[in-house]
């Protein structure tokens, strides 16, 4: 163990994420798509997002896909879409990533938090139904680390109630629930392709996808000054749209994404196997999902001590999420407290996210193994 510490020390860590890798790997598709787009002098809204739009609808299997700025922005111009805002809830789970909350408070609607189960960090769909109000207009699920919450649950309590299904799909291209993809599971979903997604751009992007053709359109205008014609405004519409060169980039490494999920799923498959440690617990996969590892998430009742031992082994991990949204400052407003949300606090507390991703090779991953099970 010591020589093994000093060896890692002196040479390297293991990255958490390394984005440079993986892409010399594209680079001259890369490079290809850059001249592409500087050679045509089109540099919003012309045919490069509207090839990837086609091409991300299709991988989704959906009917529309409107490319927009973020993923922060694709979840709250879906919920202005429906008109959900002022006065209006949308159920959240209460362990995610804060954009899912500042995507509905941000629209002018109060998230209210559903717990996930403890298994598979999703929101738990048998939790959900004590939370609907007359106000509730949304469910918004977050297939949250790659892996796909349970939508059939999810949708029958939607029908129940008539409300919306928004996919949270920040993190989970790729992944399919009962064989079918992500995106397409409700009734519209937010992408993200922030860098470090499982499809990222080279820069900050995100799209929706949905069959419901009024709502792509009603999208197509609030992403463009709330204009379908140009210099005619006929909502008060927002500037957050996917740019043409990063449209091209992500053409590029659309077609990467199943091969790429692949090693995550190759990795994560070595993970589970042989992660062999008491003190810790792996993620569980239902039956049903097929997730594509955004993150490899485990929990330990000793987190600091084991990312310690990690750490001084040579491997690099991140906490995902250190602090679960209700206990942010930033929503300190909706009055919650230590003890409101005892799944998430205890998660928060105990997770950690082992390095997982493409750019790890074969004798990385048996490092991780031989570190934790040490
Ligand atoms: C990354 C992320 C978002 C927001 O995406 P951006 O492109 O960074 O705005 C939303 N929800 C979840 C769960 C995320 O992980």
């Amino acid at each position: 163990m010591i020589i093994k510490k000093k060896y890692f020390k002196l040479n390297k860590m293991i990255p958490f994420l390394d984005l440079r890798a993986p892409h010399q790997e594209l680079r001259d598709d890369l490079e290809k798509a850059f001249h592409e787009v500087l050679d045509s002098g089109w540099f919003t809204q012309g045919s490069q997002l509207e090839a990837f739009e086609k091409e991300y609808a299709d991988y989704c299997n959906v009917e529309n896909c409107v490319g927009v700025g973020n993923g922060l922005d694709a979840l709250n111009l879906i919920l202005r879409a429906y008109d959900i805002g002022d006065g209006d809830e949308v159920i959240v789970p209460s362990n995610t990533y804060i954009a899912t909350w500042l995507a509905v408070t941000h629209a002018g609607a109060t998230p209210v938090p559903v717990e996930p189960d403890e298994l598979t960090y999703n929101i738990d769909p048998k939790k959900i139904e004590a939370s609907i109000t007359k106000k509730t207009k949304a469910i918004m699920p977050v297939h949250l680390y790659g892996q796909p919450a349970d939508m059939d649950e999810i949708n029958a309590i939607a029908r129940k109630y008539s409300i919306k299904v928004i996919e949270d799909d920040a993190q989970s291209q790729g992944a399919l629930y009962k064989g079918r993809p992500t995106g397409c599971l409700g009734d519209a979903a937010g992408h993200s392709f922030y860098p470090g997604k499982n499809l990222g751009a080279l820069g900050d992007g995100g799209a929706i996808t949905t069959n419901d053709k009024e709502l792509a359109e009603k999208l197509r205008m609030l992403r463009s000054y709330g204009s379908r014609i140009k210099y005619s405004h006929e909502i008060q519409g927002f500037n957050s749209r996917l740019d043409d060169l990063q449209a091209a980039f992500l053409r590029v490494k659309l077609r990467k994404l199943n091969e790429w999920n692949s090693r995550r799923k190759a990795i994560a498959k070595r993970y589970l196997e042989c992660l062999k440690n008491p003190n810790i617990t792996l993620p569980f996969v239902p039956p049903w999902a097929d997730p594509v590892w955004h993150l490899f998430v485990i929990q330990s009742d000793d987190r600091d001590t084991f990312k310690k031992l990690l750490d001084d082994g040579g491997i690099s991990t991140l906490i995902h999420y250190p602090i679960p949204p209700h206990l942010q400052k930033a929503y300190q407003g909706l009055g919650y407290t230590l003890g409101n949300f005892p799944v998430s606090e205890k998660m928060a507390k105990g997770c950690l996210s082992l390095p997982i991703g493409p750019h790890l090779n074969n004798s990385d991953v048996s490092h991780v193994i031989s570190v934790c099970c040490s």
